[in-house]
């Protein structure tokens, strides 16, 4: 069985949700996971924001009009008549009826509200989809993912009750599989034990889809996006990078963690459970062929992608009282803990220790500020020295940790810049350093011509 996943840019006009059906069709998925259209769940986080405000204006309106405008012209577009338009105002309509009871609630129980209200963006799209579906004479049954996406807690960023998920979305699902062609469900939005609908976080519809593709034992799930597949390094760094055609998970893992974006990094937490395939690939251009992710390892060693982060910044803690003894390093972590920050790099000489602590990990996307009171507290026992302006670079690949004259041939690439912090070892899977940020875009282009760009030309020779 396959479960396919289309994101807000696959689904943004009637033309696009079109390619998507008919990529339904051409795949023959059984069950298919819709994100919101593109930018509705941007416009809800508007309406949020603006009803939290102190001074509610009418540019909440004027947010919540375009919401309706935009769903309307596609419901037009599409050409369901007045059943499709009826429908679709009957959910417009309760997510007005919403806002209305948001913007009376006290500032707690708005918070509870949030996920709620989150919600509409993929309620309102699987109704337009439906339709799109009918249109190529598929038999479509709409199956609620708030019976069956099971959550621990009720507000966003939540984590999937699995035991639950495992048990309610056959039971969901199933039934229908003989009098239907496809199941539709919403992405990024379930509920918890009471009931309350919940949020997957941001860009949650990937993990919704391979989690329902788990709990299916499904034999693969497909993620329709805006790019084919999973790229060598990010396109706008380097002009020649290219889709990957099939990819290990752990590389990719690896890759996500690094900052490359095709994917939602819990996305494969369940493939890496149950060894399902993943593929990536473009609804905009579905001949363009896409990234196929598996499990199966490979025994050559070689370099595949390469990904860069930035805002990094190095904490180095040093004490001579180090010296051979012991502690050191759980009193440390203990209060890193303590301060729930997000240790990513880590490396030890002597008498001193060095971590990178990264921002994104550590709940904001860009510059991120350390705690103070954390670093008096590590000053105690430490001198504390933090430098910043700088950016990780990870190369990533296969067995790299046996790949023959590597750390020769990147010195080489990169004798005329300064590196910093080189981790190799725990993970064969990369190789990453720091570097100056404004040098890190150049250091890019020269690995990816060294070790991506030449060695493809030399294999086509
Ligand atoms: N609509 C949600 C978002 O924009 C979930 C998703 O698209 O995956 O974050
Ligand atoms: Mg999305």
């Amino acid at each position: 069985m396959i479960v396919s996943k289309f994101g807000g840019t696959s689904l943004k006009d009637e033309q696009a949700m079109r390619r998507c059906a008919e990529i339904v069709k051409v795949q023959g998925s059984k069950v298919v996971v819709l994100s919101a259209t593109s930018g509705t769940t941007n416009q809800i986080k508007s309406l949020i924001t603006l009803a939290k405000s102190d001074v509610v204006t009418d540019q909440i309106y004027e947010v919540l009009e375009n919401i309706k405008l935009k769903h309307r012209l596609i419901a037009t577009d599409i050409g369901g008549g007045e059943y499709l338009l009826g429908k679709l105002n009957l959910i417009l309509d309760d997510l007005e009826q919403i806002l209305q009871d948001y913007l009376m609630a006290s500032a707690p129980a708005k918070s509870a509200m949030d996920d709620e209200l989150y919600s509409f963006g993929e309620r309102i799209s699987i109704i337009l989809f439906k339709e799109v579906l009918t249109q190529i004479d598929l038999r479509v049954k709409i199956v609620d993912a708030r019976d069956f996406i099971k959550t621990q807690k009720s507000y966003s960023q939540v984590e999937p009750n699995l035991d639950l998920i495992a048990e309610l979305t056959p039971q969901a699902i199933m039934p229908h599989l003989e009098t239907f062609d496809v199941i539709i469900t919403q992405g990024f939005i379930g509920s918890d034990i009471h009931g309350n609908t919940t949020t997957l976080g941001r860009g949650g519809s990937d993990y919704s889809a391979s989690l329902i593709a788990e709990a299916l034992e499904a034999s693969e799930v497909q993620i329709w996006t805006d790019v084919p597949g999973v790229f060598t390094t990010d396109p706008r760094i380097c002009p020649n990078a290219k889709s990957i055609k099939e990819i290990n998970i752990k590389e990719v893992a690896e890759l996500a963690n690094f900052g490359a974006k095709v994917l939602h990094p819990s996305t494969l937490s369940p493939a890496m459970r149950n060894g399902m395939k993943i593929f990536v690939a473009s609804s905009v251009d579905p001949s363009a062929g896409g990234t196929h992710i598996t499990t199966q390892s490979e025994e050559n060693s070689f370099v595949r992608a390469l990904a860069k982060r930035d805002d990094q910044k190095i904490l180095t803690l040093s004490s001579v009282k180090m010296v051979g003894n012991y502690g050191f390093l759980e009193r440390i972590f203990s209060i890193l803990a303590k301060y729930e920050v997000s240790v990513d790099l880590v490396t030890t000489s002597e008498t001193s220790v060095a971590l990178t602590l990264d921002g994104s990990a550590n709940g904001c996307g860009g510059e991120y500020e350390i705690n103070p009171e954390m670093l008096g507290e590590l000053e105690e026992f430490c001198t504390v020295r933090v430098s910043d302006n700088l950016s990780l670079i990870a190369i990533i690949g296969n067995n790299l940790t046996f790949k023959q004259g590597l750390g020769s041939e990147i010195f080489q690439s990169l004798e005329s810049f300064k590196l910093r912090f080189i981790c190799h070892g725990a993970s064969q899977y990369n190789f990453c350093f720091l570097v100056d940020k404004n040098e890190a875009q150049e250091i890019i282009q020269v690995l990816h011509q060294q070790f991506i760009e030449i060695p493809t030309l030399e294999a086509s020779l």
